[in-house]
C-alpha cells in the first residue's frame, strides 16, 4: 500500500475510534487535538520488529545492554542520588541498585527517554499492528493523561514504542504506577530531575511484589543427567529440592534461600542456566524478555560489586525470529500441541508445546523454541 492511501486508512481508522474515545471519558477537544491532521509514522512499524532484548542472543545483548562504562555510571549514579535513593527505599521498600539498573538499561539514566510525538507512535501502531487492541487502550490511556494535566496530547514524548519518561512507562503503567515523589502537584516521569522517575519504578516494583533484600536469582551449575523438564518460568520448587538434584551456583557458594524457584534456560539446554526466585517474576513484569530481566539482575548486583557472568561460552546462534516463532506455534497448534496465541512470543503455553513435541521425539525437554525444533516440526509435516 503506498503512503497516500495509508493516510487515508488511517482517517478513516481514526474517526471511527472517535466514538469509542467520547465513550471512554475523553473529551471532544482532546479528542480533536489529538487527531485532527494526525498521520502515521512510517519509520515505527519496522523498530517493532526488531527489539534487541528478543532478536540477539543473551551474550549479545548483555555486551550491548551492559557495557563496563554503564556500570561505572551505574555505581557513581547511586552515589549521587544516595539521599534520593533512600528516601525512595524508605517509602517503597525496594533498593537502590535495582532501580538504577532499570534505569541505566532503559534510558541510560534518563538520557534517551525517547522524542517521539506517543499519541502518533501508538495511534500508528494500532493502526497497523497486529496487536491493535493493546495499542488502542494504550492510545486512550495517553488521551487520559493528556486531558488529567490539561497539556497538549502532541505533547507528550516517549520512545518508538510508546514508552515514557526516566523508566519508560507505558501509558497505562503511568496512570496506574507513577508518583509525585517531589510534591509539586505532577508525577513528571520526563523532567531532568528524577525524583518522581525513579520513585515512579520503585512503586511499579513494589506494587507487584518486591520483595526488598532478596536476591533475583543467579548463574548455576546443572549435573550432566538433568530432568530438563523441570525447568521454565512457570514452574517453581523449593531451593532445597534444587539442590538436591545437584544445582550449584556457578560461584561455588552456596545458594541463599529466597522461597520458590524456577530453574532457566534461556537458549535451552545448551546454554547458561539461572536458579530464580520471586523478585525476577517482577522484573518480568517489567519487561517480559527473559534477557531483560536478567541483564537487569546481572546490573544490579554488578552495582554492589559482583562480577557480571562470564559469557564467552554462550551460545552464538541468533534465537528465532518473531515470524519464526509464530510459524513454529502455528504447527504445533495444528498438530494439537496448545501453543497458544500465534504472537510470535514464547510464553509458558509456547513452551509446553515445545516440551511436548521434544518429549514424544527423543529431543533434550527444555521448551525452547529453537531452529532444530522448528526444523523438527516442519520435518513432521513433510
Ligand atoms: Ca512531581
Amino acid at each position: 500500500m503506498d503512503y497516500q492511501n495509508h493516510m487515508v486508512n488511517f482517517s478513516t481508522y481514526l474517526a471511527g475510534l472517535r466514538a469509542r474515545a467520547l465513550a471512554d471519558m475523553i473529551q471532544p477537544d482532546v479528542i480533536d487535538a489529538a487527531f485532527n491532521g494526525l498521520m502515521p509514522l512510517a519509520d515505527v512499524l519496522k523498530q517493532d520488529a526488531n527489539q534487541s532484548e528478543f532478536s540477539l542472543t543473551l551474550a549479545a545483548y548483555l555486551t550491548r545492554a551492559l557495557p563496563a562504562k554503564r556500570i561505572s555510571k551505574g555505581r557513581a549514579m547511586v552515589r549521587k542520588h544516595r539521599a534520593l535513593l533512600n528516601r525512595i527505599e524508605a517509602e517503597f521498600n525496594v533498593g537502590a541498585e535495582f532501580i538504577v539498573a532499570i534505569w541505566g538499561i532503559e534510558t541510560d539514566f534518563g538520557r534517551t527517554t525517547g522524542a517521539y510525538p506517543v499519541v502518533r507512535v501508538l495511534a500508528t501502531l494500532a493502526y497497523q499492528n497486529r496487536r491493535r487492541a493493546f495499542f488502542e487502550s494504550e492510545l486512550f490511556a495517553a488521551l487520559h493523561i493528556a486531558q488529567n494535566q490539561n497539556t497538549p496530547p502532541q505533547s507528550l514524548l516517549g520512545s518508538w514504542a510508546g514508552a515514557m519518561g526516566h523508566g519508560q512507562f507505558m501509558p497505562r503503567s503511568y496512570l496506574h504506577y507513577a508518583v509525585d515523589f517531589d510534591n509539586d502537584g505532577r508525577a513528571d516521569i520526563w523532567q531532568t530531575d528524577p525524583a518522581d522517575g525513579l520513585a515512579s519504578i520503585a512503586n511499579y516494583l513494589a506494587r507487584h511484589g518486591w520483595q526488598n533484600g532478596a536476591s533475583w536469582g543467579g548463574e548455576v551449575h546443572l549435573p550432566d543427567a538433568f530432568e530438563y523438564s523441570k525447568t521454565g518460568l512457570g514452574q517453581t520448587r523449593s531451593l532445597a529440592q534444587w539442590v538436591s538434584d545437584g544445582v550449584t551456583a556457578k560461584s561455588g557458594n552456596p545458594v541463599a534461600d529466597y522461597g520458590p524457584a524456577s530453574l532457566l534456560l534461556p537458549e535451552g539446554a545448551a546454554g547458561p542456566a539461572f536458579l530464580t526466585f520471586g523478585n525476577f517474576d517482577v522484573l518480568m513484569q517489567y519487561n517480559r524478555a527473559l534477557a531483560y530481566g536478567l541483564v537487569v539482575g546481572f546490573f544490579a548486583d554488578a552495582i554492589l560489586g559482583e562480577k557480571v557472568p562470564a559469557h564467552e561460552g554462550w551460545p552464538r546462534t541468533p534465537p528465532l525470529d518473531r515470524a519464526e516463532i509464530a510459524l513454529l506455534q502455528g504447527r504445533l497448534n495444528a498438530m494439537g500441541l496448545s501453543a497458544g496465541n500465534v504472537d510470535g512470543l514464547t510464553g509458558p503455553d509456547t513452551q509446553n508445546a515445545v516440551r511436548q513435541f521434544q518429549q514424544a521425539h527423543d529431543l533434550p525437554a527444555d521448551g525452547y523454541a529453537s531452529r532444530r525444533v522448528l526444523r523438527a516440526v516442519q520435518d513432521q509435516q513433510g
